[in-house]
């Protein structure tokens, strides 16, 4: 057995037998981890709100060889962001992200650039209010351009000239000029290209703070991502609310 200690974001918790719950984290240094906290569910127990989603700890629990399951040992708040949760549409966002990270994550495999990106999603969405929506795109990019599924609009697929304005992209996800897309590829325009590429060149709360989304902009760019997202998991994620569907 290998004690771990490492900072780590909870993305949900569940109850387990009479006074435990069960917590999934995504941890900086040992990626995702499914932990056992025991006595949580009691009156006094140590582990206070350390356990409540979205909460920025320190986590140590032991490491055992072919065990998913882990035991939580202590766990110290760092940050916590209760007021998020209390807040409707935040709490449905960070719903969103906790399933996606949970899924997209490969568990026990460190992933700190994941880690960073999550950690400073939930801190954009903390210091400015009402940022939910653009977040929500910021963070599907993201997602899955850290996993290698976002198209890249730099260069034409078939003849290498490098998209300027607008770029069309077809089921396997190549993005190709104006000339060269095939007749069933989707069509981005040009203020969708330049918000995605904001996107990869800004920090989540710079990025919010300059970029707020007309309605088709938010759906035309949710319509790419969720598409990517959907065939990544191949299932429509259970927490996509109907506002951003
Ligand atoms: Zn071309």
């Amino acid at each position: 057995m290998r004690l771990v200690t490492t900072d780590a974001i909870v993305l949900r918790s569940y109850n387990l037998a009479e006074s435990d719950r069960i917590v999934v984290c995504l941890t900086r240094s040992s990626g995702l981890v499914r932990a056992v906290a025991k006595g949580a569910r009691r009156m006094k127990s140590r582990f206070g709100a350390a356990l409540e989603p979205f909460t920025l700890i320190k986590l140590s629990f032991h490491e055992r060889e072919n065990r998913d399951l882990v035991t939580i040992s202590g766990a110290e708040i760092l940050k916590s962001h209760f007021n998020l949760s209390a807040n409707f549409e935040s709490a449905e966002v960070l719903a969103y992200m906790g399933e996606m990270v949970a899924e997209f994550a490969p568990p026990h495999e460190t992933d700190e650039r994941l880690f960073r990106m999550l950690t400073a999603c939930v801190e954009a969405l903390a210091q400015q209010a009402g940022t939910e929506r653009p977040l929500m795109r910021y963070f599907e990019i993201w997602l899955l351009r850290l996993a290698g599924l976002f198209p890249d609009f730099r260069a034409c697929a078939e003849c290498g000239a490098a998209l300027s304005t607008t770029a069309t992209v077809d089921a396997e996800l190549r993005s190709y000029c104006e000339n060269c897309g095939p007749w069933n590829a989707s069509t981005l325009a040009a203020d969708i290209i330049n918000i995605i590429r904001a996107s990869h060149q800004l920090s989540p709360s710079k990025f919010v703070a300059e970029h707020s989304l007309t309605e088709r902009q938010y759906s035309e760019i949710g319509d790419l991502t969720h598409r990517l997202i959907t065939r990544a998991i191949e299932r429509r994620p259970r927490t996509l609310v109907a506002a951003n569907r």
